[in-house]
């Protein structure tokens, strides 16, 4: 199983890509990581796709990581007579608490938090954004608005209130269902959408209490505006572009998405670039040359992961779809200006033992051209700090946590192999070597550069650099 690529791929699973037959070719092709997607399908649906991630990594023997997506608080319209109605440009529109199904005048908006947060003049997107409507009146139940962009709305589309902040909790009653459910699973990664503040990640994790890995989905612009601190209380992020790209102009996606990049780059934490990526390829068996761009870019970025939403979930081609991603990424990373544009990012190493022994194990790695650099971690914090330097070799992530071991299949540049603690530096050598041999990471005669802490099996006390020959 072993990768030529340092960025990772993240696949939706979904009504295309649910048999074992699937899933394993999705693997074979390159998926690292499964995405479950919870804003569609039922637990049924995400049970049995987890158990055939599960039974084939047991296979492989080799670890898989298992995002699950929380739907979050989407907002959405309510029901409207004979299931749509035309807006004309220009035309009042009456938003309201009133269930009745709406039509060309008006239509039920069930959350009574947005007319508290709305303002006079505030923007309000329908559809992703297709309809948008202005604010001319607010009372405590409804919205007077002006059509600005017409057309044809349905039952149930999605709302996005650009700019606005809104009083609501992170996470729906739904959502906490689907949590109990998908950490009773034993899933790897929570992705909660919509998060707009520190607050809110802290919400999950007390929910969460170290059962799973927290990624943040930054879609709102007010999560923008707390980026700095977000990305301190987060343990991964997903810059999720279909809805971000929803509610700022898509012209201030791109450096958006940059800067969320390196701010991730410099905290040494896990980022997925998301949406619309291959976004051709749900119906056709090549991408345009522009989404390959996409896909480079967020390479170039340093991603650690690009993501396949209905490309994989309910496309046409969702196995050929991995397979391009995998192509372009491993091309861009051969690129020869790949190196210089990621070195160009490189952020210095904090003055903590763990980082200066990273920084210097991505540095003897490279002067004596290693085979890897091969870190034993225990809570994954090791591994996080050997790919923020983003070393030339690939980094081996030993751990006798299989839940780090899955979780680190997101991690730029990382190879993970679960496996028992070691007890002493022979031991440590030793396995670092045998391993490194059987994943296919180094041949006989090849150098390896090994990183642990001591004592063994003490988390965060990475304090040791060792250079090892494989026999
Ligand atoms: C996104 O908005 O880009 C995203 C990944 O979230 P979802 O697919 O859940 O809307």
């Amino acid at each position: 199983m072993r990768r030529i690529r340092k960025a990772k791929i993240v696949a939706t699973l979904g009504p295309s890509s649910s048999d074992a037959r699937t899933i394993r070719a999705l693997v074979e092709a390159g998926a690292d990581v499964f995405r479950l997607n919870f804003s569609h399908g039922n637990h049924d649906d995400h049970r049995a796709r987890l158990d055939v991630i599960r039974n084939l990594e047991r296979e492989l023997e080799h670890p898989i990581g298992v995002l699950m997506d929380l739907q979050g608080p989407k907002l959405r319209v309510g029901e409207l007579a004979g299931g749509e109605a035309t807006l004309a440009p220009g035309a009042r529109f009456r938003l309201d608490l009133d269930p009745a199904p709406g039509g060309a005048d008006r239509a039920p908006l069930p959350h009574p938090e947005i007319f508290e947060a709305l303002q006079t003049d505030a923007e309000i997107l329908l559809d992703d954004g297709k309809l948008r409507l202005r604010v001319a009146k607010l009372g405590r139940d409804f919205a007077e608005t002006e059509v600005v962009t017409g057309g044809i709305l349905k039952n149930h589309k999605g709302v996005n209130l650009p700019g606005v902040v809104m009083n609501i909790s992170p996470l729906t009653e739904k959502d906490r269902r689907d949590l109990q459910f998908g950490l009773d699973l034993g899933v790897d990664w929570v992705a909660m959408s919509f998060v707009q503040r520190p607050e809110d990640i802290a919400e999950g994790r007390r929910l969460i209490a170290g059962r799973a890995a927290i990624m943040a989905k930054i879609e709102k612009p007010a999560a923008l505006n707390h980026l700095t601190e977000l990305v301190e209380s987060a343990d991964g992020f997903m810059v999720a572009r279909g809805d971000l790209g929803v509610e700022l102009a898509p012209e201030d996606v791109p450096g958006r998405q940059k800067e969320i990049i390196r701010l991730c780059r410099l905290a040494g934490k896990p980022v997925v670039v998301a949406t619309q990526m291959l976004e051709s390829m749900i119906s056709a068996p090549a991408p345009t040359r522009a989404e390959a761009s996409d896909v480079a870019t967020a390479v170039y970025d340093g991603a650690d992961a690009v993501m396949l939403s209905a490309e994989s979930a309910a496309g046409d081609y969702p196995v050929e779809a991995v397979q391009m991603m995998d192509r372009i990424i491993a091309r861009t990373e051969n690129d020869r200006h790949y190196a210089p544009i990621i070195q160009a990012l490189h952020p210095e190493p904090e003055k903590t033992a763990p980082d200066a022994i990273s920084a210097a194990a991505a540095q003897v790695a490279d002067t004596i051209s290693a085979a890897a650099i091969v870190s034993y971690t225990t809570s994954g914090s090791t591994a996080l700090r050997a790919a923020r330097e983003r070393p030339v070799v690939p980094i081996l992530v030993l751990t006798s946590k299989l839940a780090t071991a899955r979780q680190m299949a997101l991690l730029w540049g990382a190879h993970s192999v679960h496996t028992a603690d070691v007890r002493d530096f022979q031991e440590m050598v030793g396995k670092a070597c045998r391993l490194a041999a059987k994943e296919k990471l180094a041949d006989s005669g090849d150098r390896l550069v090994i990183t642990a802490g001591v004592p063994f099996g003490t988390p965060g006390a990475t304090n040791v650099l060792r250079i090892a020959w494989v026999d």
